[in-house]
């Protein structure tokens, strides 16, 4: 097909046929937005026809662009373009074949235009190859061409660079595009090879089984998740935590197309707050459950009990003299111990059993799915023997006991606070048993723990109103002559009636009370023994006992001393009981407070010898005088070979260190006669005197001093 100028002339009415393809043609050309145009190949681009459309897309006549009259489409196509568009039409001619470039144009007026040229290269009528086509103005699309790409560069530019992980997936769990913080936080290298990879989410991706199956059932019935927080593995399979926030892709008519969604690596924040929430249900020290988690465990333990019909048993374990190594050795050594303890206590319980932490040397124990107490009690002996296996402490090893008190679920209470309550009550009974055992809750214990309550508040009462006595049991030489007293505390209450020092004594070092208690004990028989020694060419020696307890503060010397001075009392007419307990923590500690006694004059007395640590060392490096051979190494050694033994031993050692022997518990004359055989220097015993009121001593006194039996 040819165009020319000359078509709708006259002369191309040649058939009804041809004359109406032309018009059409004709209508067509001069009607279509854009120029229709023949042009030669040349350097100009020659125009030999151009449709009406010229001006409107050029702003130059027809008449104007056709040979060369006015202006060349060389020179209307832009500068830059011209080479590009003439490599373009030059190969259609080569080939003699279509081309299609886009380039801009100036327009007459000056102004710039994309303009899209479509044409081919062909032979005209002469067999030369002239190039015809249609050139359109796309300046519009083309802006918005632009648009739509700069917005996509935008789009791709977030995208890419966000830090954020943004992720498009199918349903099925395959992603259709990743950027590169995605594939940072999922550790890949790039986010090619992340789609790559990545083929399986809910198996590959997420830690907890159904994590992938609950972000879709969200999706599938909300159309989007917000701050749904997961644990996932990244590509070397070490574990984060992840927040994403996704919606579901839909088309036009409401067709699924992808999930989309971003992701953001939130390990820190769960780590702190895992932290903190730790923090909030454990112990720091020992990393055991605290007494917050301690309750919500026994609440769960309660409720899977009463279904399975098992016990649910509550363990309150409290170290023996915990105190003595805390206060003395130091905070250091303590926490050491209380972390060695929390250890073996874990290491002997099941994985379903809990060890909580609730207090200084407290520890509670839920044991589930016991149903035999026996299975309950072997577990107690396993945990006292690892409580009692030797630690190592500031270089020096230690053994601690503890006592421990059971209550059972549903015997013994109902809920937690009452089986925690009761638990804790069985731990003092087994306390005061002795400790180092253990004491199941019985509603008697109960009634004994309202009456230890009941005893400190009459305790209180009675050191206001001085209701204290003391009475003094002589210590004999080995011609029975009274050479000293043993002050020893009575206590009669009006309600309560007579009680026993071994029931009122460890109440007042468990509540504080017994340094007043010590201090008007020792003011009365400093001032009887005054007394007593006024008109005594040999004064008598006053022992009184001294708690461990005392030891543990910083102004014991101090206070004895005033009570000492105030009375008016020489130190060297005391003597100071104490027990072996005072070495358990600090003993150099212990042995400075000794040694300050001492050089103040006083004497002392190691009590109880034969029953405690034996800390022997002790006896060697400490300024002891005195050494009282316990009753218990006394009673009976007239009839067992074994403990006639031991006596004798703890005699002789006393001896070689060249102490004063004392032997308590003296009931019989066998006793005394062998003890006297094996060199003990003084006697004290029911054999010679029970403990009596302060007259009593000053009538035998006056009497004479000396005992008969
Ligand atoms: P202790 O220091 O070993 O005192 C000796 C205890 O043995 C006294 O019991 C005494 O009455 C008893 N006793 C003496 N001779 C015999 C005997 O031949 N046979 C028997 N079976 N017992 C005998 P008491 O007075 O009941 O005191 C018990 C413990 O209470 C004392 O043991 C002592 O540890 C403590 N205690 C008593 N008074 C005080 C005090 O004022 N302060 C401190 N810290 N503890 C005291
Ligand atoms: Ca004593
Ligand atoms: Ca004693």
């Amino acid at each position: 097909m040819t165009l020319d100028s000359s078509a709708n002339g006259p002369s191309s009415l040649l058939s009804c046929e041809v004359l109406d393809r032309s018009r059409v043609l004709d209508t067509l050309i001069n009607n279509l937005e854009g120029m229709a145009y023949r042009c030669r190949n040349d350097a100009s681009w020659t125009m030999i026809f151009v449709s009406q459309g010229a001006l409107g897309l050029c702003g130059y006549s027809a008449a104007e662009l056709v040979d060369e009259t006015h202006v060349t489409w060389e020179r209307i196509t832009h500068a830059d373009d011209r080479l590009r568009v003439r490599r373009c039409i030059e190969q259609a001619v080569a080939a003699v074949g279509r081309f299609c470039v886009h380039y801009r144009i100036r327009t007459a007026s000056g102004i710039l235009k994309w303009v899209i040229e479509r044409g081919v290269a062909v032979a005209d009528e002469q067999g030369e190859i002239v190039v015809e086509g249609f050139i359109e103005d796309i300046t519009a699309q083309r802006a918005i061409l632009d648009a739509l790409e700069q917005a996509e560069l935008r789009y791709r530019s977030i995208f890419e660079n966000a830090s954020e992980g943004i992720f498009q997936s199918t349903r099925d769990g395959r992603y259709l595009a990743a950027n590169p913080a995605l594939a940072r936080i999922y550790g890949y290298d790039s986010a090619a090879e992340l789609v790559a990879d990545l083929a399986d989410i809910e198996r590959r991706l997420y830690v907890e089984g159904g994590r992938r199956e609950a972000f879709c059932r969200l999706m599938e019935h909300q159309g989007e998740v917000l701050n749904f927080e997961s644990e996932v593995y990244r590509r070397d399979g070490t574990r984060i935590w992840i927040s994403e926030n996704a919606h579901v892709v839909r088309g036009a008519n409401g067709e699924f197309i992808c999930y989309e969604g971003t992701v953001q690596d939130i390990s820190e924040r769960k780590h702190y707050q895992q932290q903190l929430e730790r923090q909030a249900n454990h112990d720091l020290l020992t990393g055991l459950p605290n007494r917050i988690l301690l309750n919500d465990r026994i609440e769960q333990g309660l409720a899977r009990a009463a279904r399975l019909g098992y016990y649910l048993t509550l363990v309150f374990i409290d170290l023996d003299n915990f105190k003595f190594i805390n206060d003395g050795l130091g905070h250091v050594a303590g926490d050491e111990l209380l972390k060695s303890i929390a250890a073996r206590l874990a290491g002997s319980l099941r994985g379903s059993d809990t060890v909580a932490r609730v207090g200084g040397d407290e520890f509670v124990l839920v044991l589930s799915d016991h149903y035999r107490i026996s299975t309950v009690i072997s577990l107690l002996e396993r945990v006292l023997n690892e409580i009692r296996r030797p630690v190592t402490l500031a270089g020096r090893e230690f053994q601690v006991g503890a006592s421990i008190g059971v209550a059972m679920f549903p015997g013994d209470g109902e809920d937690a606070q009452t089986l925690l309550k009761h638990a804790d009550i069985a731990m003092y009974a087994a306390k005061k048993r002795g400790r180092n055992n253990f004491q199941f809750f019985t509603h008697d214990l109960n009634r004994i723990a309202d009456e230890r309550l009941n005893l400190e508040a009459a305790m209180r009462a009675a050191l206001e109103r001085d209701e204290f006595a003391v009475h003094y049991q002589p210590k004999v030489d080995a011609s029975r002559r009274i050479v000293g007293v043993e002050a020893l505390a009575r206590w009669t209450d009006a309600a309560l009636g007579v009680i026993g020092p071994d029931r009122f004594i460890p109440v007042a070092e468990e509540s504080g009370l017994i340094m007043p208690l010590t201090l008007a004990v020792l003011r009365r028989a400093f001032s009887d023994a005054r007394q007593w020694n006024a008109g005594r060419a040999t004064p008598l020696m006053v022992a009184v006992n001294l708690s461990p307890l005392l030891f543990l503060g910083d102004d014991v010397v101090d206070r004895v001393c005033a009570v000492l001075e105030d009375v008016g009392l020489p130190p060297n007419q005391v003597e100071l009981e104490i027990t072996e307990t005072v070495f358990l923590g600090d003993g150099t500690r212990a042995v400075a407070i000794l040694a300050e006694f001492k050089a103040r004059g006083f004497r002392l007395a190691m009590d109880d010898f034969g029953t405690g640590y034996s800390a022997l060392s002790y006896l060697r490096r400490f300024p002891l005088d005195i050494i009282k051979i316990d009753r218990s190494l006394v009673t009976g050694l007239e009839q067992e070979e074994e403990v006639a033994m031991i006596a004798r031993a703890a005699i002789s050692l006393g001896k070689s260190l060249h102490k004063t022997v004392v032997a308590e518990g003296v009931e019989n004359a066998a006793q005394f006669d062998f003890l006297c055989r094996q060199g003990c220097d003084e006697f004290q015993g029911y054999l010679l005197s029970r403990p009596l009121p302060a007259a009593q001593i000053t009538a035998l006194l006056a009497a004479g001093g000396v005992i008969r039996f």
